[in-house]
């Protein structure tokens, strides 16, 4: 038995493991897995909400997508069903009596030492709830020592366990010199992205963002190009150096644990924007809207 309190599970708390449901204080895994040994696995991160019809799993298909197309991707089988995989995290909720809450499914590698692909892999989905990942107030940001690895790397589409030691160091680096979170450039010095999260910024009423190819791919951040078609804001997909942050008007993070949070400031100097009167602002509510259901509620 577990004796640990940590904020994810307690005696009661159920994850879903390779097809049932099993106790997770009591659930075990071997211990010579290539995931655990050299990172190789992959992984999702997602939100329910407590919607006003129901609890309601933000794009879920999108991130089981993404974990199948992870897994393709370094060469991990994926033979799961991604609609039961769906009505197992609801399931998952509601065994725990959760509704706002994170999910966490992961694939994972059986016992294998050697640098070969597995035959065989395990899934599981775990659930626990979870504020916004990097708070509610605005970010003062220190751009990074780290820059994200060089896609020939790796994968970078791809949402790979061992990945987040690059975003592990990058956070750390950040914090320990008194900062909120990272920025990240690519290896050519174009900026990329947080260590978990996407980059916007605000220019002349325009929004600007990194292009695909160095960065993951996120959700939250293809919600935000879709809010912005909607919202007719004119948005720019390029290769973006620092300077032109430097000489924006506002800018913000996004990404489905740390939904959407406005900058405040990178490496010191101040966006001169009012975050209140920013394309960002106006963005964070319409994601919250829309996350929550409640685009054509009378109350908004
Ligand atoms: N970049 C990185 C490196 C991330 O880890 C995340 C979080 N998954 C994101 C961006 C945002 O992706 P999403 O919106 O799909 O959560």
């Amino acid at each position: 038995m577990n004796t640990n309190t940590n904020p994810y599970y307690n005696e009661k708390t159920l994850l879903f493991f390779n097809g049932k449901f099993k106790k997770a204080a009591t659930t075990t895994t071997d211990l010579y897995g290539q995931t655990l040994h050299y990172g190789y696995g992959a992984f999702e991160g997602i939100r329910a909400y407590k919607t006003t019809f129901g609890t309601k799993i933000f794009k879920a298909t999108e991130h089981y997508e993404r974990l199948k197309k992870s897994c393709e991707l370094i060469n991990i089988p994926f033979s799961y069903n991604i609609d039961e995989l769906i009505e197992k995290s609801y399931e998952l909720l509601e065994k725990n009596n959760l509704s706002d809450a994170y999910l966490r499914p992961i694939v994972f590698c059986n016992p294998n030492m050697s640098l070969t692909k597995p035959t065989s892999v395990n899934i599981m989905i775990c659930a626990w709830k979870w504020g916004t990942y990097l708070g509610d107030n605005l970010l003062d940001l220190s751009v990074s020592s780290y820059c994200r690895p060089h896609p020939k790397t790796i994968k970078i589409e791809a949402k790979v366990c061992g990945h987040y030691i690059n975003s592990i160091l990058a956070t750390n680096e950040a914090k320990n010199k008194g900062f909120d979170e990272a920025l990240l450039l690519d290896t050519e010095g174009f900026i990329a992205e947080g260590p978990g999260a996407n980059l916007f910024f605000e220019k002349d009423k325009m929004l600007f963002t990194p292009q695909l190819g160095n960065i993951l791919p996120g959700i939250t951040r293809a919600t935000i190009i879709e809010l912005c078609c909607q919202l007719g804001i004119k948005l720019n997909e390029g290769q973006y150096k620092l300077e032109q942050l430097n000489e924006a008007d506002s800018a913000f993070y996004c990404g489905t644990a740390a939904e959407v949070i406005g900058i405040k400031s990178i490496d010191k100097k101040e966006f001169s924007l009012d975050w209140e009167k920013s394309l960002g602002k106006k963005l964070q509510t319409a994601y919250k809207n829309l996350v929550l259901e409640q685009q054509f509620s009378l109350q908004n």
